[in-house]
């Protein structure tokens, strides 16, 4: 088996900071880790890529819950768009992704669902599917077709779950619609993480969906009601409930960065960066198609077409973690952690995913200063830098 070391780096994961930081990895998994020069009895064999840190930033490979595509290429447009989108997103250093279906016929989300299947099973850097649409409020549907939104009846769930084959590992549903607190209770049978979104429900509503064991809050503030003094809403109630994640999309636009580091400090620990990224994440402004809809995107900012309703982010997990730490004065290690071990305790993964330590998969990324991405390396071999 290959070995890799990585040597002199500031290492920044959930257990926090350390300098001088070391790892050596055997195949996929870190075998060591250490600070100082104990990496050089690892480093001599002839098959060991050594990589110089240079006192650079060193993090566990990013997590992204939710996503639609980048580098040009949507995930809903067949094998060879998604791994060409999968392959921007890993040259910015996430190393783990679901692929996040928008509403859409059911026959074509069985389409999807098989193929993320398929994926899921060759290659090991795609953890499966994230049901976006199409259990969600129209009156909240954000960028999500209203011809092909619907309410969770058992028979449409059922041939879903079918569909994925055991990889459908979070949906988001709007838990007012009829027979979704039943519909959340299949999902979870089946192994399924459910997410609150795109939702016109109220606290108790949503309390509710929490109390029936949906544990995530799909992009906190975005397509739900935000917090009034009267009605607290969704996201209350998802920081209430010390269960229950809360992803954020940090691109600045979605939610301002005030609101976005309002959510750290009530939420420790329970905070997932998203990117929610479409095609145009990883590329150049333009037009786009997100589902069966028209995106334009000026500036970095999608939106449907000749309205100014937000479709998706240009995020990469890199440019969400540089605007936690600078946009919204986010701690690193905390920023870090929203992206690592909280994804990855999301998906009950945080035993392998997510930290910079021994007998967990050597997945990491290599940044500087300014929190550039230099190196990526995932399953043990470097991917990009
Ligand atoms: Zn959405």
């Amino acid at each position: 088996m290959s070995g890799l070391v990585v040597h002199s780096a500031r290492k920044l994961d959930a257990d926090g900071r350390s300098d001088d930081f070391w790892l050596v990895a055997d195949g996929a998994h870190i075998t060591t880790t250490g600070t100082g020069t104990g990496w050089r009895t690892h480093a001599g064999a002839a098959d060991v890529t050594v990589i110089d840190g240079q006192g650079r930033w060193l993090t566990p490979g990013f997590i992204d819950l939710h996503c639609h595509g980048g580098g040009g290429h949507p995930y809903d447009d067949g094998v060879e768009e998604m791994r060409a989108a999968l392959a921007t997103h890993r040259a910015h250093g996430t190393t783990r992704s679901l692929v996040s279906h928008v509403a859409n016929p059911l026959a074509s989300l069985r389409e999807s669902l098989g193929i993320v299947a398929e994926l899921t099973a060759t290659d090991p850097l795609v953890l499966g599917s994230h049901l976006e649409g199409p259990f969600l409020a129209p009156e909240r549907r954000g960028a999500h077709d209203a011809r092909f939104l619907r309410d969770p009846e058992p028979e449409a769930v059922e041939e879903l779950l079918g569909a994925a084959r055991g990889t459908l590992r979070t949906a988001t549903i709007a838990p007012e619609l009829p027979n979704a607190l039943e519909a959340i209770g299949v999902l979870i049978e089946a192994g399924v993480v459910v997410g609150v979104g795109h939702t016109t429900a109220d606290y108790a509503q949503t309390a509710r969906a929490f109390e029936v064991g949906a544990r995530l809050l799909t992009h906190a503030f975005n397509a739900m009601p935000g917090i009034h003094h009267r009605a607290p809403g969704p996201v209350m109630a998802a920081i209430e409930n010390p269960e229950v994640t809360l992803e954020l999309i940090l691109d600045g636009l979605h939610v301002h960065p005030s609101v976005a580091a309002l959510l750290f400090r009530e939420a420790p620990g329970r905070v997932a960066l998203v990117t929610d990224a479409m095609a145009a994440a990883g590329a150049t402004d333009g037009d786009y198609r997100l589902g069966g809809l028209n995106v334009t995107v000026h500036d970095g900012l999608a939106v449907l077409s000749g309205t100014d309703t937000i479709a998706g982010s240009t995020l990469t997990q890199d440019a969400a973690l540089r605007n936690a730490v600078t946009l919204a004065g986010v701690d690193p290690v905390a920023a870090v952690t929203a992206l690592t071990r909280t994804p990855a305790r999301v998906l009950g993964e945080d035993h392998r995913l997510g930290r910079l330590h021994a007998g967990y998969l050597a997945d990491a990324v290599l940044l500087d200063h300014d929190w550039r991405v230099r190196t990526v390396v995932a399953d043990g071999a470097v991917l990009a830098g």
